[in-house]
Formats: C-alpha cells, structure tokens, sequence
C-alpha cells in the first residue's frame, strides 16, 4: 500500500516546521517541500546575507517549539561565541539571524535523523505556479510544465516582496538604480560610497538595509522616507513583564473598551517612566483571541486607525541597533522624511526624487544613485510578486481575506476557503498569509504555534481513510 501524500509550498520557518512535525508522524507520508527563492530551511528572515542583520526578538522568545521554551537558548549556549555568556544574560540576545537558520538547518537534521523509516522526504527546488483541485487531491504545477500530484497541500508563502511605491513614471521600476526586493544582498553592495541612496519605509528593514551598506563601506548621505517619518522604538526593560492589564480583560472584545483599557495602562505606566510597549507586550498572547473577537467594521478601523501605532509598540529595535541610528541622524549621514514621493526621473547618472514633504508642507526633491523599496511585504494576494498566489485567487481556490491582508482560511486548521465560500478539505495555509484572520501570525512566537496545530490537524487528516 502506497503512502499518502502531502506537499508543503514554501521551505522557509512555516514549511520547515510543519515538515518537522510530519516527519513526527506514526503513520508513514510522502512529504514533498517546494520551496525555491531562498534556501530551504532559512526562508527570507534566516538566509540574511550578514551577520549584521539580528534577529529582533529575544533569545528567551525563539524557541522554534512551542512547548521547549528554552531549545534555542540551550543551542546558542553551545555555539562558540556564546558559551561563556552567563543565562541570564543570553536571554536577553539578539542573536544573527543567519545563525538562527543553522538552528533551523540543526533542528531539520535531527528530524531526518529520528523520522518514520518508511516515510519519505523530497525537497524540490521548483517555483509552484498553480493548483488544481483532483476528486482525492490536488495537482501542483511548476514553472518548467512539470506538475505533481499530492493528497494535502500547505502554502506556506511566507514573505513576498513589498507593492511598488509610486504610481507615476513607471517605466522606473524596469530601471536597474530600483531594487524593488529589500532582501536581496544586491541592494546594498556595489554601490558608489559617497551617492545618497533613498530608502523608501521606515521600518525594520530599513534598518537591515542601512546596517547592510554601511558594512559596504557606504558613505553619502541616506535618505528614508514614509508617510509617518521614523518612529522606530528600541527594546527597554527586557527583564519587566506587565500582566496586570491581562486580568482587565474583557470576556467578549470590543475595540473601544479595549482601546480605553490600553490607553489606560499606558498612561499609568508612562506616568512613571516606563514605556507603553510593555501593555503591548502584555497582550500578546491574547492578540489572535482579541482579534478574531472583533467585528469586521473594528478591525478595519484599526488597520486604518490603530494599527501604525500597534506597529511601533510591536516591533522595535535593540538598542544598540537603535543608537546607531540615532548616530547617524545626529550626524547627518541619514535623514529621515515624513513624506510621500511625487515623482521620479531617472537619467544616466542619477534619480531625481520629488515629494511632498508632510513637516513642511512642500513639495522638495533630492538627487539619488538609487532607490531601495523597504515597505514591507505585499499582502493582498491578487497583487503578489507570488504568481501561485495570483493564479489561486484568480482561479478562486483562495480569496484574500475581508481586509485584504492575506488569505481567507479556518483560524485553527488554516483551510483555505474558497470563492463559493466552501472550506478546503485539500489545501491549507499558515505564516503570514493568516494575517487577516488572526492578525498577528508573522513572528516566530505565534507561527510555531500554528504551524504546531496545523500539522497536527494534517496527520489526522492524512489518517482519515475518507479523504480517498
Ligand atoms: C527580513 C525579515 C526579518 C525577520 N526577522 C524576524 C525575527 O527576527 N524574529 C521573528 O520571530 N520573525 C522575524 N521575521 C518574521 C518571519 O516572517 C518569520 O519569522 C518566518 O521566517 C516566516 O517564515 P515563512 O516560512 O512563513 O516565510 P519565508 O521565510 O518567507 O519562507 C517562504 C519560502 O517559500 C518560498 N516560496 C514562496 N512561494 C513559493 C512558490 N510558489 N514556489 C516555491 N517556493 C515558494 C519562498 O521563496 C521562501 O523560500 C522576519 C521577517 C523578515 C522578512
């Protein structure tokens, strides 16, 4: 008797792990990853080209299992550079994320290691383009015609490159002085030390990007721009938890009773100099409860009203990460600008910038060598840079959620529904493509709880002779 098959779409963190809890499974599989674009194993977030690039939660929070708090800790203990570093102070570590992806490569040999012996692993290196539904699967096609046929199929996408920017003068974004992917290392090397460069976003991945030209010895002037300007916030009172707005909660969520409560903890605690991220912090576990407990009329209002200042309090920086920035502002190497592009002209040697300016309420220009696209990755998946996704949607065997934030899918299993409204019994989705269903599902202390549950969910599915 054959095995049953799946196939998980996206080798990055959620397709890795989702991989590591089958291969757990009793019952022997066919698991077949296809992943292509970054390394198998690392995703965009692991494969950083630099070890510049830190990991931007604590070493205490990146265990890549749910129920071991401390396997991450307990392997960086043993990596050279940090062994003699006391725990009480390693948890507190923002360690590189490229050695997080040689946890993530350790995690996946000991899994190959202790698997099924009868269950079997394939790892194809393969854009997937489509899927159609079969009566007892599905078929998976790639961009060389080839396809594959697999009884369950995860997407775990991931990360897709950010939307392009500006809608005037598109012909600039065939140009080579545009790097539309802030991931790719092509951004930050080769370029002419003393030319400004336009960083367009202001948030973590400017950060990446900044750190990564100025290891390349860059020197002019960088430029950053968002319609907020720089907000960014460091990492602060790493040892403090704040749990007392927790036992404030309300049992069914409002969004003005929760907005009221939180404003109300953030006072006190700013009224006594401590930051209002830790209210923020406080509510995280509860984040994806609160959230799907919101109308939908509440949580466009926060996308729209809330959620730029959610951002900030949610993701901030180490603090050393956050001085060196503030270093160059001081400087004057880097200005950061409250504004929104206007228009681009490129000629042969420079790009001409113009914007309207939100501080001055002018519209002003600067001269650039290049212009590096860091807003952060496209979510709607009728516009993705991912063509699987596009061809899903347009097939309507996924829709974006209400908000367009990412797919519309079951909270606890991740089974897409599709456009008649029906929940697949076949495809599955997890990461960052469950935004708008659960909100936060992006940083690794949430995902590896969904991908634990999904998984889980799979086997028992895998174990249903009904699905034949
Ligand atoms: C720059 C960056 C830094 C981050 N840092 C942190 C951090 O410090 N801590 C933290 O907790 N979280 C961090 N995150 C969040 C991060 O998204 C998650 O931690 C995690 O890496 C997500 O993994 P993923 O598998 O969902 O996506 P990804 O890492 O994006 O992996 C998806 C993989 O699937 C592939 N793929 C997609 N579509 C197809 C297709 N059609 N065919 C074949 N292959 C496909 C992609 O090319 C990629 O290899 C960061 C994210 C980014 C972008």
């Amino acid at each position: 008797m054959h095995n049953k098959s799946i196939a998980v779409i996206g080798g990055g963190f959620c397709g890795m792990m989702t991989a590591v809890y089958l291969l757990q499974s009793p019952q022997p599989l066919d698991i077949t990853i296809i992943n292509d674009g970054y390394p198998f194993g690392r995703g965009v977030a692991y494969s950083a080209h630099t070890d510049k690039y830190l990991l931007n939660v604590r070493a205490i929070n990146m265990s890549a299992f749910d129920d071991e708090r401390f396997h991450f800790l307990d392997w960086l203990q043993q990596q050279p550079a940090y062994q003699k570093i006391p725990r009480n102070i390693l948890v507190n570590v923002y360690a590189p994320r490229k050695l997080y992806g040689n946890y993530l490569q350790h995690i996946w040999q000991q899994a190959l290691q202790n698997k099924n012996a009868a269950t079997n692993i394939n790892i194809i290196e393969k854009q997937a383009i489509d899927i159609k539904e079969q009566i007892d699967g599905v078929n998976i096609y790639f961009n060389d015609n080839k396809k594959m046929y697999a009884n369950l199929v995860v997407l775990a996408t991931g990360n897709t490159a950010p939307r392009h920017v500006f809608n005037q003068n598109k012909e600039f974004l065939n140009s080579e002085k545009y790097f539309a992917n802030p991931w790719a290392k092509e951004c930050v090397s080769n370029v002419r030390h003393l030319k400004n460069i336009l960083i367009v976003g202001n948030g973590l991945t400017m950060i990446d990007t900044v750190q990564g030209l100025l290891e390349n010895g860059f020197k002019g002037k960088l430029y950053t721009i968002s319609p907020n300007g720089f907000k960014l916030i460091p990492h602060k009172y790493n040892l403090l938890v704040y749990e007392k707005i927790a036992e404030e909660l309300p049992e069914e969520y409002n969004l003005r009773e929760i907005f009221i409560l939180v404003r109300n903890h953030i006072r006190s605690l700013t009224n006594v100099g401590i930051g209002a991220h830790l209210v923020i912090d406080a509510l995280r576990p509860y984040t994806q409860q609160i959230w799907q407990g919101l109308s939908f009329d509440e949580k466009k209002y926060f996308v729209k009203r809330l959620s730029h200042a959610w951002t900030i309090l949610r993701h901030r920086i180490p603090v050393h990460i956050y001085e060196m920035i503030q270093q160059q502002r001081m400087n004057g190497s880097m200005e950061t600008i409250a504004g929104k592009i206007t228009a681009i002209t490129e000629t042969a040697d420079n790009i001409t910038v113009k914007y309207s300016n939100h501080k001055s309420q002018k519209e002003e220009e600067i001269i650039v060598q290049r212009v590096i696209n860091c807003t952060g990755p496209e979510c709607d998946v009728r516009r993705s840079a991912n063509e699987l996704l596009r061809n899903l949607a347009a097939s309507g065997l996924i829709i974006p959620d209400a908000l367009h934030l990412g797919i519309e899918a079951d909270a606890e299993t991740g089974a897409v529904i599709n456009r008649d409204g029906e929940k697949s019994e076949r495809i599955f989705t997890t990461g960052g493509n469950l935004k708008g269903i659960l909100w936060e599902n992006t940083a690794v202390p949430d995902i590896r709880v969904h991908v634990k549950k999904l998984a889980s969910h799979l086997s028992a599915k895998l174990q249903q002779q009904a699905i034949y």
